[in-house]
C-alpha cells in the first residue's frame, strides 16, 4: 500500500482558493500534513484569520488575501488548484446575491484560466444545491437536478452549476485536468458561530440557553457530514490519478429530519433551551440524501466519523468559542 505522503500532496504546490473558511481551512491544515507547500487565496468574506492563526509560523504556508472575481494578484506556479471560494450558508451567500454569482462564474473563470496557464489539475467545490429540491432521492450524479433559477437561492445553486459548465468546458475545449465535487451539507470545528446554518445556529443556540430556531415544521432532511471526512474526500478527487469523468457527490448517506437532529443536540448539550418555529426559507429544500456510489467506487471514499462523534467535538469547539474564558481569578 502506497503511504499518505506519497499520494500526491508531497512537496506540491498547491492553491486552495477560500482557504480561510470553514472547510478549506482543514483542507489547507491535511495538505500541509501531506508535505505540501499551500497558498490560501481569500477575500475573508466569511473567512477568517483565526482559522489560519496557528500557521503564522508555517514557511510551506502562505495567505494571500485576494477576491476571485478580480483578476488574481501575482501567484507562484501551481500544480493543483482547489477552488472553495464562495459563501456558503444561506445568509451569507444572500446577502450580497450578485457578488456570490459572480464568485463562481468570474472567480472559477480566473481560476481555471489559472490552471490552464500553470498546466495544474483543478477541483471545483461544488454543492448539492446542484439538485436544488430533488424529485429523485437520494440524489445520483446523473441527476440533473430541480432548481428555481429566478428565487433568492439561486445565485448561488445556479452560480455553481454554471461553474459546472465551465469547469467541464475547460476539460472539453483545454484538456484541463479536473474534478468536480458536490458536498453535501457539511459542520465540524471553524463554522462561524453567526454562520446561520442549522447545525452550528442549534449547537449554539442550545449552548447559550437561547431559544432554538426550527424553519417550518422540521421535517425536512438533510444528511450531516464531519469536516475531516469531507477534506478526505477532496483529497482523494485530486489526487486520482485520471479524471473521474463528471462529477462526484462526497457526504454522509445518513439522512436525518432537521427535529430529529435538534432533540439529538439537546440530549447531547443537555439544554433547557425551548424550540421556536420560524417560517421556512423560500425554495428550502424538503429531502436530501447523498448517493454516494461513485465516490465509493472511484475513491475508496466512504464517511467513518458518526454523527454523534462529529457533534461532540462541535459542541466543545463551540462551547470554547463562544463562552469566553474566566478572567483570571484575583490575587
Ligand atoms: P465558508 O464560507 O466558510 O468558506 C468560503 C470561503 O471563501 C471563505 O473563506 C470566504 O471568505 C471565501 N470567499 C468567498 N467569496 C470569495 C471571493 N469572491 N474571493 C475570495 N474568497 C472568497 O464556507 P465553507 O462551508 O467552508 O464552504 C467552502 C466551499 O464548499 C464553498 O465553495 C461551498 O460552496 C462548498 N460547499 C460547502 C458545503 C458545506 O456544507 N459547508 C456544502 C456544499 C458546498
Ligand atoms: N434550519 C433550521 N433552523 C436554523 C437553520 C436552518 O431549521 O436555525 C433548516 C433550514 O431551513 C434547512 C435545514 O435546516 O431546511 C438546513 O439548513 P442549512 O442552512 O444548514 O443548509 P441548506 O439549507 O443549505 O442545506
Amino acid at each position: 500500500m502506497k503511504s499518505r505522503a506519497a499520494d500526491g500532496q508531497d512537496g506540491r504546490h498547491v492553491l486552495v482558493a477560500g482557504g480561510a473558511g470553514f472547510i478549506g481551512s482543514h483542507l489547507v491544515d491535511a495538505l500541509l500534513a501531506r508535505g505540501a507547500r499551500v497558498v490560501a487565496l481569500d477575500s475573508l468574506l466569511t473567512g477568517r484569520h483565526d482559522n489560519l492563526a496557528h500557521l503564522a509560523r508555517e514557511p510551506r504556508f502562505e495567505l494571500v488575501e485576494a477576491d476571485v472575481t478580480q483578476p488574481l494578484p501575482a501567484l507562484p506556479r501551481f500544480d493543483r488548484i482547489f477552488n472553495l471560494a464562495c459563501a456558503a450558508s444561506p445568509p451569507h451567500y444572500q446577502a450580497d446575491p450578485m457578488h456570490t454569482m459572480m464568485t463562481s462564474v468570474v472567480g472559477t473563470n480566473h481560476l481555471l484560466e489559472r490552471a490552464r496557464a500553470d498546466g495544474a489539475r483543478f477541483l471545483q467545490a461544488s454543492t448539492s444545491e446542484v439538485y436544488g429540491d430533488p424529485e429523485v432521492h437520494p440524489q445520483t450524479e446523473s441527476y440533473w437536478g430541480n432548481v428555481n433559477p429566478t428565487g433568492p437561492r439561486a445565485c448561488y445553486d445556479e452560480g455553481k452549476r454554471s461553474a459546472e459548465t465551465l469547469v467541464f468546458d475547460f476539460e472539453r475545449v483545454h484538456r484541463l485536468d479536473v474534478r468536480v465535487a458536490r458536498i453535501f451539507n457539511t459542520y465540524g470545528p471553524r463554522m462561524r458561530a453567526d454562520d446561520g446554518r442549522v447545525v452550528s445556529n442549534v449547537v449554539c443556540q442550545a449552548l447559550a440557553g437561547e431559544p432554538i430556531t426550527v424553519y417550518g415544521n422540521g421535517e425536512q432532511t438533510r444528511s450531516f457530514c464531519y469536516a475531516a471526512d469531507l477534506v478526505e474526500g477532496l483529497m482523494r478527487l485530486m489526487d486520482r490519478e485520471t479524471s473521474p469523468g463528471g462529477p462526484v457527490n462526497l457526504g454522509n448517506p445518513r439522512e436525518m429530519t432537521v427535529a430529529e437532529l435538534v432533540e439529538l443536540v439537546t440530549r447531547m448539550t443537555d439544554t433547557r433551551s425551548a424550540v421556536v418555529r420560524r417560517p421556512l426559507p423560500v425554495d428550502d429544500p424538503q429531502r436530501r440524501r447523498p448517493d454516494i456510489t461513485r465516490a465509493q467506487t472511484l475513491l475508496g471514499w466512504s464517511p467513518q466519523v458518526p454523527l454523534e462523534q462529529g457533534l461532540e467535538a462541535t459542541i466543545a469547539w463551540f462551547a470554547k468559542e463562544i463562552r469566553p474564558p474566566e478572567p483570571a481569578a484575583r490575587a
